[in-house]
């Protein structure tokens, strides 16, 4: 049987603020490229309240309304904007070959890659109540909003140690919550820490439950030596706990680092493969910011643009 596919010539994977950017750059380029929203169009951003960083927005922005923002501008140009998720790739020779809902395959000359991070999550019962209300997993993008209050961080690794200093400086006291006695953080992040005063350090507790009527005003902690449980009063909680590059369906496609996170070449967008780019968060775990991400989106549709003109 002859099968049919579909031929384009850039693909990109994902939605948030890497992809969008590409996919404007890319339409107004006149390279029809196809788009696959994945399987939380928007990204992460459609999970926070608002976003008071992003240039161009003095008074701020809601997180949903920035990313159909960013949507309606790739659709003007003629992005073609699909449902769906990529379940699998073979970068192994070119045109590169990309399934779609494990049932459409798509012929691709170039694909940016660009389906984020997922910040991971304790998994408590009342998480998904107070997501917004006052529990955030970035203190960077929402530290802002409890400037003056009380509030708590859970990890003991360097974002842990980076926001817990962040916060120090906006907050009258944060609450430092690791669940061992040792932070993995780096010594110089930990020094950081140590000498900031309105840090108090809770090492060896863990999270048990979050209280609030709506809005997040304490959490419940447990020691994990004597089991004893504390109430600690504040009004908002970040996790620093890591978070998963979804980048599951390019093991041995491209080059990824010990931690998932694809490998690209310092200073551009290139992966270990020859037409294939990566831009935001998935190649990026120490900056993580929309800004960023719309910037390296940018660079990758540049790039891509640049490898056509070279090789087709
Ligand atoms: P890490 O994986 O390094 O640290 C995660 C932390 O969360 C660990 O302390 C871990 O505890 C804790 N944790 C994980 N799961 C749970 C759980 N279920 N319950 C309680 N605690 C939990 O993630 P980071 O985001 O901190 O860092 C990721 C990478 O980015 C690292 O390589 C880091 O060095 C880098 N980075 C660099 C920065 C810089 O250079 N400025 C800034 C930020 C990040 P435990 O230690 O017990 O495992």
């Amino acid at each position: 049987m002859n099968e049919e596919f579909e031929k384009v010539k850039v693909l990109i994977i994902g939605s948030g603020p890497a992809g969008y950017t590409a996919a404007i750059y890319t339409s107004r380029a006149d390279l029809k490229p196809v788009l696959y929203q994945g399987l939380q169009p928007g990204g992460q951003l459609t999970i926070t309240t608002e976003v008071e960083n992003f240039p161009g927005y003095p008074n701020g922005v809601g997180g949903f309304e920035i990313m159909e923002d960013m949507r309606k501008q790739a659709a003007r140009f003629g992005t073609d904007i699909r449902w769906g998720v990529i379940t699998s790739v073979d970068f192994s020779s070119r045109p590169f070959k990309v399934v779609a809902d494990e049932s459409k395959t798509i012929l691709a000359d170039t694909v940016i890659i660009c389906t984020g991070a997922s910040a991971r999550w304790l998994g408590l019962k009342s998480e998904h109540k107070y997501r917004g209300y006052g529990l955030s997993a970035c203190a960077t993008c929402d530290g802002f909003f409890f400037k003056g209050k009380d509030v708590a961080i859970v990890g003991g690794g360097d974002t842990a140690a980076e926001e817990a200093t962040y916060l120090a400086k906006l907050c009258r006291k944060v609450y430092l919550i690791h669940r061992r006695q040792e932070m993995r953080a780096s010594k110089a992040m930990q020094n950081k820490v140590f000498c900031t005063p309105n840090i108090d350090k809770l090492f060896g507790y863990v999270p048990v439950e979050i209280t609030g009527e709506k809005n997040v005003e304490g959490l419940i902690i447990k020691n994990v030596e004597t089991g004893e449980l504390q109430n600690l009063i504040i009004d908002g909680l970040f996790y620093a706990i890591g978070h998963v590059p979804n980048s599951v369906i390019f093991k041995g496609q491209v080059d990824l680092n010990e931690n998932g996170y694809i490998i690209t070449k310092p200073g551009t967008t290139q992966t270990s493969v020859k037409g294939v780019f990566a831009a935001g968060d998935i190649q990026d775990p120490v900056f993580r910011q929309a800004t960023t991400a719309a910037g390296t989106g940018c660079m990758a549709a540049i790039e891509a643009e640049r490898f056509l003109s070279s090789e087709y």
